[in-house]
């Protein structure tokens, strides 16, 4: 097993190089958060903020440094790809639901299959997190029965489910309608203060002045600057900062 100490940050990155091929997508990324910390990742399309995040959920394997979640690595040699796995919840653009199954089955899987939950637990779990995302109503219904926003929240009440440490959502508003991106922000927002650690990757500004304890901005693969959000808005230090929010707002 993977060594594990306790009081151990949510997540640690050190020197973290990553290629595709011959192209430099991480560029020795040094990142620590506590448990608890709400970090909102911004920065121009391609930045490599998406590759970031996949790296935290070993979506993406890393070539150079290391990196902890709860204090277990994921880049030696013993690490427990399942173990860590569980331990952090994705939730991606695209909601990703399984089509054929419906809101309930979609909440209930993960904790069946992968933690061998008996299905009554299961089933209380998927209701207790359908409640808590606000669409109770909509647990016998299937994917295309929902809209969008509706569909977002059953996919962050699934990853709920696995009881994760850690949250990480990549521009989980980006392809829904206007007028419900403010429903899946809320959803967040009340899990940032039930004290959720969470990693957004977003251009919701807003949500990320109210929410984030610290702002990273990314481009070309560097984490350029960290910030709380009045420094990041109001005086970031570096001109690359000053650029990308000079184009955003
Ligand atoms: P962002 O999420 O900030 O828009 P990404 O992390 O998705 O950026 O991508 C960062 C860079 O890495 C981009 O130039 C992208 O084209 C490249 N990239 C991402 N995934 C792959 C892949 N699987 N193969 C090759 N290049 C990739
Ligand atoms: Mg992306």
């Amino acid at each position: 097993m993977t060594e594990r100490t306790s009081g151990a940050a949510a997540v640690r990155m050190e020197k973290v190089g990553k290629w595709f091929g011959d192209f430099h997508a991480l560029k020795g990324i040094d990142l620590e958060v506590a448990n608890g910390e709400r970090i909102v990742i911004c920065g121009p399309s391609g930045s490599g903020k998406s590759t970031l995040i996949r790296t935290l959920n070993q979506l993406e394997p890393v070539q150079e440094g290391r990196i902890f979640v709860d204090g277990m690595e994921l880049t030696g040699g013993d690490r427990n790809v399942d173990a860590i796995r569980r331990e952090v919840g994705m939730v991606f653009q695209s909601f990703n639901l399984f089509p054929h199954m419906t809101v309930l089955e979609n909440c209930m899987i993960a904790p069946r299959k992968v933690k061998k939950i008996d299905k009554a637990e299961a089933e209380k779990t998927a209701r207790h997190f359908l409640e808590r995302v606000r669409i109770p109503e909509q647990a016998d219904k299937y994917p295309a029965q929902l809209s969008g926003g509706q569909q977002q929240r059953v996919a962050i009440a699934r990853a709920l489910c696995m009881n994760p440490k850690l949250m990480l959502f990549d521009e989980p508003t980006s392809a829904l309608d206007p007028e419900m991106v403010k429903e899946v922000l809320d959803t967040m927002i009340d899990l940032a203060q039930e004290g959720m650690t969470m990693l957004c990757v977003t251009h919701e500004m807003s949500f990320a002045r109210s929410v984030a304890d610290r702002i990273i901005f990314m481009d070309r693969g560097e984490i350029v600057e960290v910030a709380p959000p009045d420094r990041f808005f109001d005086a970031p230090e570096h001109e690359r900062t000053r650029n990308f929010l000079g184009q955003i707002s």
